[in-house]
């Protein structure tokens, strides 16, 4: 078999990957997200393993496609898989460091880490950081979303919950 001059690896796979945005929230990627599991790459096929984050946010067809759409500026590119698996389950603690911070400079208020079901949720404001919040609407845009209001520096923000 001849080898293609610039082999697809996992890492290329991986690179593309950073560049495909999260359906619901546009400056952050899917890896920022943590919501790629596992890329798996062989001489037919290239496989993502994908962990939805919320259960119910209308969005995987969006995601299937986003992936496809951009593994497909490969050259030679061997048939794509995109599986959306729920074992292990997404949690928001998967969330990057990097996408933490991209989340607070959109406006939205990442999730707790280490959140325990039953634990109350605190959600400290992404413009000024002070804790001093209220729940305002529980419904934000989404099912994943709520809307809250600092009562510090009197923005009201999204948060993402805790999963
Ligand atoms: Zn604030």
């Amino acid at each position: 078999m001849v080898q293609p001059e610039k082999a697809i690896t996992e890492e290329v796979v991986w690179e593309l990957l950073r560049e495909v945005k999260d359906p619901e929230i546009p400056s952050i990627s899917m890896v920022e997200m943590g919501m790629i599991h596992r890329v798996l790459v062989t001489a037919e096929s290239i496989r993502v393993d994908v962990l939805p984050t919320f259960v119910g946010c209308p969005a995987i067809e969006m995601m299937r496609k986003a992936i496809i759409q951009q593994l497909q500026t490969l050259e030679e590119v061997p048939a794509i898989q995109v599986h959306f698996v729920f074992n292990p389950h997404w949690t928001s603690d998967r969330i990057s460091e990097e996408g933490r911070e991209k989340l607070k400079s959109f406006g939205i208020a990442p999730p707790p880490r280490n959140h325990q079901p039953g634990d109350p949720w605190v959600v400290d404001c992404p413009y000024c950081g002070s804790p001093y919040t209220t729940l305002d609407n529980l419904f934000g845009p989404t099912a994943c979303r709520s809307i809250l209001y600092c009562k510090h520096c009197k923005n009201p923000f999204e948060a993402l919950k805790p999963v």
